[in-house]
């Protein structure tokens, strides 16, 4: 029976030469199955940051640098290193690279900095896909030698509370293919991507933690662990353990381990390093992932939960823009308006006040009767079209409303997609 290596390594500090240490510390524990050689690309988590209100949910720029001094150090023959990323929210991957400190690596190591939307893509075919049977990946991606992910170590409500090697590969992908099967079977999608991108070594970013949130904005604590294997199943088991969650319960790595991309149990994994499990459990369970029912989430809206339960699609969705408005405009929550908020379809009859329907199946729901309807369109309808449509419609202004992230959103990024299509032409 094989296993597999995860080493929990004490790291408090983002000084790259204690990241290094730590992770060459890790490496003496987990042996790399592949080569460090040839065309490397990092994938860190770069969906949002910003320095006023995204702070904590991205991997910080000292620890990808660490794992560039390594790449440095252990690398042979290496043709090139490129960081491939895709942020979110609709803005680009251009201001996460800026504001995450990433152009100031580019200026000190060899790497290139490739932000999908606007760069070369190449089609790869999964045979083993559920729910995708193609993707579009960035060019590097699908040409690699190597795959490195680093990970941020952070709750999401997306996706039962734990976001991590796994669930990285959304960022992958993009446009149509990002959103396409992001509901239900957003587990499935997570899953069929990693036959695009199965990353050879990862790397988390646990020396503080971001949790309780929405995935972009939420606050974080100290944690000061890295987490370093070689397979993103086993790793994701582990860090649900330091995080007191049960891996069997988060159904995207219930769904890795059935269809065998790594241990099928803890039995077949090792921990090894020098952070005690049970020491990081106790920090952690301080630590509320915020992941609930839609429907109790404590604001003025009525929030009626409909069929089906999409934790990846509509109800995730809704409940991660609730928590952006807790995580950094709390005073908002009191001046929301009375009105009934139906995600998915329901039966139940709704007839008072204003309702808002959030997702295409609330709006096949038969039974509501008001003048006073709002739709938000899609499925799911993206994080960008929330905010826009809760600004308009109700003058409720998300904290991520900066005229920065406006300009940002709504000029640079439908330029950068044009550029995008130009080069793939
Ligand atoms: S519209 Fe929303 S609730 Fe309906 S299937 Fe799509 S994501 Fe799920």
């Amino acid at each position: 029976m094989k296993t597999y290596a995860v080493h929990v390594g004490y790291c408090s500090q983002y000084d790259p030469d204690r990241v290094e240490e730590a992770l060459l510390r890790g490496l003496e524990n987990v042996r790399l199955e592949r080569p460090l050689t040839g065309r490397i690309v990092i994938k860190p988590n770069l969906v949002m940051a910003h320095p006023a209100i995204a702070t904590e949910g991205y991997t910080r720029p000292e620890v990808t640098e660490a794992v560039l001094r390594l790449i440095g150090r252990r690398g042979r023959s290496v043709r090139s290193i490129d960081i491939v990323e895709k942020s979110g929210l609709g803005v680009t991957t251009a201001s996460m690279f800026r504001w995450a400190g990433y152009r100031e690596l580019a200026r000190r190591y060899p790497i290139r900095l490739h932000a999908m939307e606007e760069g070369k893509k190449s089609v790869v075919v999964l045979n083993r896909g559920r729910v995708h049977r193609h993707v579009t990946v960035a060019r590097p991606m699908a040409e690699r030698d190597f795959l490195i992910f680093i990970p941020k170590l952070k709750t999401n409500v997306l996706s039962h509370g734990y976001s991590g090697a796994l669930k990285l590969n959304i960022g992958t992908v993009d446009g149509r293919e990002r959103i396409a099967h992001h509901h239900r079977d957003l587990p499935v999608k997570v899953v069929d991507l990693l036959e695009a991108a199965n990353p050879d070594l990862i790397v988390t970013d646990g020396i503080r933690m971001a949790f309780g949130g929405n995935q972009m904005t939420q606050g974080g604590g100290d944690v000061g662990v890295l987490v370093v294997s070689t397979n993103a199943v086993a790793h994701d088991m582990v860090c649900c353990r330091l995080l007191n969650l049960d891996p069997s319960r988060i159904p995207h790595i219930r769904e890795a381990m059935d269809r065998g991309y790594g241990p099928a149990s803890f039995s077949q994994i090792r921990i090894t390093g020098d952070a005690r499990v049970r020491d990081v459990q106790a920090v952690t369970r301080k630590y509320h992932s915020g992941f609930m029912p839609v429907e109790k989430f404590p604001c003025a809206f009525k929030i009626v939960s409909g069929e089906p339960l999409c934790i990846g699609g509509c109800h995730g969705i809704f409940l991660d823009w609730l928590h952006m408005v807790k995580d950094r405009k709390p005073k908002l929550l009191r001046r929301f308006p009375r009105l009934t908020a139906v995600i998915g379809k329901t039966d139940r009859r709704i007839g008072d006040g204003r309702v808002l329907l959030v997702g295409s199946c609330a709006s096949a729901s038969p039974n509501i009767r008001s003048k006073r309807i709002v739709r938000i369109k899609g499925c799911p309808p993206t994080h960008k079209r929330i905010v826009w449509d809760m600004m308009v419609r109700y003058f409720l202004l998300a904290p991520l409303v900066r005229p920065s992230l406006i300009i940002d959103g709504f000029v640079l990024y439908p330029l950068k997609k044009i550029k995008g299509w130009l080069v793939n032409l």
